[in-house]
């Protein structure tokens, strides 16, 4: 069984909380792109955990963890990652957990170009987390990227970083006029921190195409959303991966599967962190109760999230595009102190009611058009099943459901791990 956990929207819709609630009886988890640029935050049992690069399923002990191909991995930020859960308790092997040859490696240039090309942009910023991600997705594509496999090559390491140093210097010191990046640090650095990360390295393409013959639950955790995929989404405010569940087989190494269930996940309201167009956006007092009552600060950066109404344009969309199969509402519960509950039901583009998500300056010029629904006005968090939720309530679930035409599965009231309501 392949199962794919896909975000609808623009990220940070609560997949390392699904992820951490359905993998009790899978196999196998894999992270199939990305890099530490987002967070997964899991609640459970254990405590609090926030997750950039681990897969979510890292936190089930009998759960094996893949960190695939399509990954981008700051290896100094994944030592620090194993070495704050190892010291919480978490047991972090290499028979849990499998980080891929292919993989890339995110270079601290990666990270000094990211912040030289924000600050060279200035107010016209993308809003790039600064993690390194556009460049070394840009590297990987040059086919000037340092792979996982590379540092199990001892011999030929040296001058494989010499050589795309020397590189990549053409752009640091020639473009930006910065201090040249020296092969000798990036070289050690490289050896320091592989030391600790070469016994995980392996073909994990291997290893995952057996567990499909032998018929395992392999789950698929997706970072960030359908509107930041860097094909489908608000490009160029998207991410520079593909986030769609169709690429899962394809980051994780097992290109020849086919998925039998991708679960999207869609938040209950909108939220979206960094910049460019999100209709649906609230400001001021309304915006701020709602970020408040919600949390909505980076788990990743701490930045605070931009938040909207709920918004049936893009995540009809998102559910095209993810191919999803039943969807999970997140934070429910966070809208309980709302009177009116505000809804985008479509877009106003130059006049024209528009229902397909746009592109380009059209989706810039797009207004939203709100209409409203009763709230319910009480604590729903202890709510397990369908029919302990006030009508209001219900009556929103049902109006998403038919607005986005997918069968929503799972209601989340709470960021515990048994805070949920399956229908
Ligand atoms: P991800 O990037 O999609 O994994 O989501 P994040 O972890 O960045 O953001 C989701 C946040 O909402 C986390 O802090 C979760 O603990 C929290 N969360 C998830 N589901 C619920 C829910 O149903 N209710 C509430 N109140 N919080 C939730
Ligand atoms: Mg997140």
């Amino acid at each position: 069984m392949l199962t794919a956990i896909v975000g609808i929207n623009w990220g940070d819709e609560g997949k390392g909380r699904m992820v951490d609630l359905l993998s009790e009886n899978q196999d196998v988890v894999v992270r199939y792109q990305g890099g530490n640029n987002a967070g997964h935050t899991v609640v459970n049992e254990l405590g609090k955990f926030v997750l950039n690069l681990l897969p979510s399923g890292i936190l089930r002990e009998n759960v094996i963890n893949v960190m695939g191909n399509g990954m981008v991995i700051d290896m100094e930020h994944l030592c620090g990652e194993i070495e704050k859960l190892t010291s919480r308790g978490i047991k972090i092997t290499p028979d849990n957990l499998k980080i891929s040859d292919r993989a890339v490696i995110c270079m601290p240039y990666h990270v000094l170009l990211d912040s030289l090309e924000e600050e060279r942009l200035k107010d016209k910023k993308y809003g790039s987390t600064k993690r390194g991600i556009a460049p070394v997705y840009s590297d990987k594509y040059l086919k000037k990227g340092i792979r996982m496999g590379d540092i199990l090559d001892e011999a030929t390491l040296r001058e494989k970083v010499e050589d795309i140093v020397n590189y990549k210097n053409l752009l640091i010191e020639g473009g930006y006029k910065a201090e040249s990046v020296k092969a000798d640090d990036m070289y050690n650095w490289l050896k320091k921190f592989g030391e600790l990360i070469k016994p995980f390295i392996s073909d994990t393409g291997v290893f995952l195409n057996n567990a499909v013959k032998e018929n395992k639950k392999i789950m698929f955790e997706a970072q960030l959303g359908a509107l930041r995929d860097i094909d489908f989404g608000i490009y160029p405010y998207t991410t520079s991966s593909s986030t769609i569940a169709a690429y899962a087989p394809i980051g994780s190494g097992v290109p020849g599967v086919k998925l039998d269930k991708i679960i999207g996940i869609v938040k209950a309201y909108s939220s979206c962190v960094g910049e460019g167009p999100f209709t649906s956006e609230l400001f001021g007092d309304e915006a701020d109760a709602l970020r408040e009552a919600g949390g909505e600060y980076g788990a990743a950066t701490g930045r605070p999230r931009r938040v909207g109404a709920f918004d049936v344009v893009a995540t009809r969309y998102g559910c095209i595009v993810q191919g999803a199969d039943e969807i999970a509402i997140t934070k429910l519960d966070v809208m309980s102190y709302m009177k009116q509950i505000p809804i985008c039901v479509a877009y106003d583009v130059d006049g024209e009611r528009v229902m397909d998500f746009p592109i380009g300056d059209r989706l810039n010029r797009a207004k939203p058009i709100i209409e409203y629904m009763e709230g319910w006005g009480t604590d729903i968090s202890n709510c397990r099943k369908f029919t302990d939720l006030p009508q209001q309530a219900r009556d929103y679930i049902i109006f998403i459901e038919k607005a986005i035409g997918t069968k929503i599965k799972y209601v989340s009231v709470g960021a515990d791990r048994d805070a949920y309501i399956e229908l």
